[in-house]
């Protein structure tokens, strides 16, 4: 492009150098070098080409229009500025004394089957009042309680795989870290990784000592046990509180809320209620009725309905809040936990939120950011397809001596789970091999994914969702081998058996058929039944069942009643309608799949 010649007009360019974003418009940039859209365009006229206000431009036109009117400008890609005017926003002085006093925000950790689970169910049942308003406690990921007027936030994801997903973002979201140790079963592996994740967070601990109803309980050896890996009792001479309970019986329970409020007193912890919020995102999914719907806490400022906000590369205004009663909510101030509606999409757990000045930056933020990612993952793909092996081959690939990768997609119900799976399975990483995540996501297994995995050569594991009948068609024709799973140490076995070569036979659970919901009909004493249209197959009565919601199993069973008009049925084939009883199972939807399988054993044969 010829510089054409140029009268400039005479305001003052600023000073300094000035950022300008790649693609602006020159409505965007006149004005940040005291010009008028007209001047760009008249000028870029000259130079022969022709841009509407509206259009973007070239790094080109930018820059020789930058050197005409002799501004010094620097070009950033496009939500680079508002990404550091946004991170600004973050950095707000978390040591204000004279902001008021916020709960503590407790996560339960432990061995497995120690009884996190349990208290945290007590600890909630507990302290909700009857009758009140909404009544039905919601599972979000987390609760509030209030206790002598005292609030406490639980995280009600137990175990330390969603903490270390969490820290694994640099994300803080727990102030106390209450460790279960059960009585009768002392210090466990999983008991020591829970210290050594606190410790690492630098998160004070709080010890109880639980299922101390037990018969051969030992609360004196558990506290020995934990005592030598650095937490030693006060009565020892040491620091950290322990607390005998039972969380089966409720004993001691009352006696370690106390001990958890004495702590958080101690810990000094305070927020202000001011301002725009931010906090961290805990859990989130995608709900059909409402879309994607997110888990968040605040943990500074208050969040409101009608907020624009960002939480990693979602964005939206928060079109509703709703607390762990299941209750709408119009605002959420630090430490609470709520849901947030209204979002573009779902962000991934331990992602940062922040509100943001306005819609527009909050938009930009995120496009960027969703740029980013995908720029990385591409990077991540190339890499993957490289000379990546899939399940079956990679104890080939080790033993040949190379540095050897197994190529996983990864599909799981709700991003907590996707995380902690991810997280987990990151572990299994050693120095002769590594895991080259190709693709991870949330929801049933598609076309894309077999396709994908086809060509990154990846297999494919999915936790609690499953394949639809079209990608499990393409995934035979393809060779792509599709896992799923519903309990994670069985899935990190394969994978680890898989590494030394000893993948162990699959029962596969051979899909016998399935049938679709298309109407829901209650019958009284027997509840809801589902007329059905068989898709596949044939369903079986007594036969095992997984029900899909959108690739997602929500419950799993069997086929208890299987009627044909009014008559029972044994069997019912593919084009004809029936209905289906599940038993306990109620939640039924239009649109919902009922899956029929029968497990059976494939021998696997490895050339090794
Ligand atoms: P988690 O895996 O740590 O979440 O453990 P759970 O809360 O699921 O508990 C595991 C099992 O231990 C369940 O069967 C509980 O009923 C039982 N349990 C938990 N706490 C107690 C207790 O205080 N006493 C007794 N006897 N059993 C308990």
């Amino acid at each position: 492009m010829d510089a054409p010649s140029f009268t400039p007009v005479d305001a003052p360019v600023p000073q300094g150098v000035i950022v300008v974003e790649r693609a602006s418009t020159a409505l965007d940039l006149g004005p940040k070098v005291n010009r008028t859209a007209a001047d760009v365009i008249r000028f870029l006229m000259q130079a022969g080409e022709m841009v509407t206000a509206t259009q973007s431009l070239s790094d080109d036109m930018i820059e020789l229009f930058a050197a005409e009117v002799g501004a010094e400008i620097r070009l950033v890609d496009p939500g680079e500025e508002q990404e550091v005017e946004l991170q600004k926003l973050l950095q707000l002085d978390d040591d204000d004394q004279s902001a008021p006093v916020r709960p503590p925000v407790v996560t339960i950790m432990g061995h497995v089957d120690h009884g996190k689970t349990l208290l945290l169910d007590r600890i909630r049942n507990s302290t909700v009042i009857e009758g009140e308003a909404g009544g039905i406690t919601q599972h979000i990921g987390a609760y509030q309680i209030e206790r002598d007027g005292q609030a406490i936030t639980f995280i009600d994801t137990p175990g330390h795989e969603a903490f270390t997903a969490m820290r694994a973002r640099g994300a803080e979201s727990t102030d106390i870290v209450i460790l279960m140790v059960a009585a009768d079963d002392g210090v466990m592996p999983q008991t020591i990784e829970a210290i050594n994740h606190a410790k690492a967070a630098e998160v004070p601990i709080l010890v109880a000592v639980n299922k101390i109803d037990r018969d051969n309980a030992d609360p004196d050896k558990a506290i020995a046990g934990v005592a030598e890996h650095g937490l030693v009792p006060e009565e020892w001479g040491g620091d950290t509180i322990f607390q005998r309970i039972s969380a089966l019986q409720g004993t001691g329970i009352d006696e370690l809320l106390d001990q958890l409020l004495v702590l958080a007193e101690m810990e000094d912890l305070r927020a202000s209620p001011e301002g725009r919020a931010q906090g961290v995102v805990l859990e989130s999914n995608l709900d059909i009725g409402r879309g994607p719907v997110a888990t968040v806490l605040v943990q500074r400022g208050t969040l409101r309905v009608g907020d624009p906000m960002v939480a990693g590369a979602a964005w939206g205004r928060v079109r509703a809040l709703i607390n762990d009663q299941g209750e709408n909510v119009t605002e959420a101030g630090p430490s609470t936990p709520v849901q947030v509606l209204g979002l573009s999409e779902v962000a991934g757990a331990g992602h940062d939120f922040v509100v943001a000045p306005s819609d527009k930056l909050a938009g930009r933020v995120a496009s960027t950011r969703e740029h980013w990612q995908r720029q990385s993952s591409l990077g991540r793909e190339a890499h993957a397809l490289a000379g990546g092996a899939k399940l079956e081959d990679i104890f080939e690939q080790i033993q040949r001596g190379e540095a050897a990768t197994l190529n996983l997609i990864v599909k799981a119900d709700v991003n907590g789970s996707l995380e902690a799976v991810t997280e987990s399975l990151r572990k299994l990483e050693r120095d002769e091999v590594k895991i080259g995540f190709v693709h991870r996501g949330v929801g049933g297994m598609t076309e894309n994914d077999i396709q994908l995995a086809a060509t990154a050569n990846a297999t494919i594991i999915g936790f609690n969702v499953r394949p639809d009948r079209k990608a499990r068609e393409l995934a035979s024709n393809e060779k792509v081998e599709i896992r799923t799973y519903e309990i994670i140490y069985k899935l990190l076995e394969d994978v680890e058996s898989a590494m030394v070569g000893m993948l162990a036979p699959e029962y596969e659970e051979v899909v016998t058929g399935d049938a679709e919901v298309r109407e829901i009909f209650s019958v009284p004493r027997i509840g809801k039944i589902a007329g059905c249209y068989v898709l596949n197959g044939v369903i079986t009565r007594n036969s095992k069942v997984r029900f899909l919601r959108e690739g997602t199993i929500i419950w799993k069973g069997t086929v208890q009643s299987l009627k044909r008009f009014k008559d029972d049925a044994r069997e019912v084939a593919a084009g004809y309608e029936c209905g289906i009883g599940l038993s306990d199972f109620q939640d039924l939807k239009e649109g919902d799949i009922i899956e029929t399988y029968e497990e059976r054993e494939i021998e696997r044969t490895l050339d090794s």
